[in-house]
């Protein structure tokens, strides 16, 4: 099997969703100046076009923290990476857009991702920046994953230091522990982990991941005990 960094390293660069002519027409005859514009049934199937393209493109990992979702099921959200309370008007500029894990996406919540966007950016769809430079965090669409995160002893997340990684993985809470169970599942290792997590966890200096790696011991145990 290829190593988890590499099946976690997909990449979206030229891989946006191409909107349909009629859609396409859609977004013209309903401008959208409000975060609620999002909820508008006239968006409905464009929605599900672009979650279903972004969930194919992106293995059905979540576009930060690469937890396995199901891009289909009600919580796993088309994610705006930077977020339409700020810019209503980018809602469907495609590289703005990604699917994220429900962790990862109400964690960032309406956080403002870029780096000074009332200064620089205009709200017009066309001011969108179609580069890297311009946000806090890691955008799919222009950085490369494995530049910016690393796994360690095997399934544990870490962020790069002096990358977008860290921000990226402060926004999105990303010590989360489902996150390790994930990876572990990814690898189909349940009964081999036990003894890397209580490795890792004897490594650990911060409170917050430590218990989040307890969660996962847990959950292992519980795996191991019932099996
Ligand atoms: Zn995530």
């Amino acid at each position: 099997m290829a190593s988890l960094s590499k099946l976690l390293d997909y990449t979206l660069v030229n891989k946006t969703y191409n909107i349909l002519a009629d859609e396409q027409l859609t977004i013209n005859n309903n401008p959208t100046y409000l975060k609620e514009d999002w909820d508008k049934s006239v968006f409905t199937t464009l929605k599900g076009n672009i979650r279903k393209h972004y969930g194919r493109r992106q293995n059905r990992k979540c576009a930060y923290c690469r937890l396995t979702i199901n891009p289909d099921a009600y919580g796993n959200a088309i994610e705006h990476i930077m977020p339409r309370k700020h810019k209503p008007q980018w809602m469907f500029v495609q590289h703005n857009l990604t699917v994220a894990c429900i962790g990862c996406n109400s964690s960032k919540g309406s956080d403002n991702t870029m780096i000074s966007h009332e200064n620089n950016y205009g709200h017009n769809a066309n001011h969108c920046p179609s580069n890297s430079n311009e946000f806090k965090i890691f955008n799919p669409h222009f950085d490369k994953w494995s530049d910016h995160f690393e796994i360690q002893d095997k399934f544990f997340l870490v962020p790069k230091p002096n990358t977008k990684g860290p921000a990226t993985y402060k926004f999105c809470n990303m010590h989360r522990y489902q996150i390790v169970l994930d990876y572990i599942d990814v690898l189909n290792s349940r009964k081999k982990s036990f003894k890397s997590i209580t490795g890792r966890l004897r490594k650990e200096k911060r409170n917050y991941v430590k218990v989040e790696l307890e969660k996962a011991k847990e959950s292992i145990l519980d795996f191991i005990e019932n099996s």
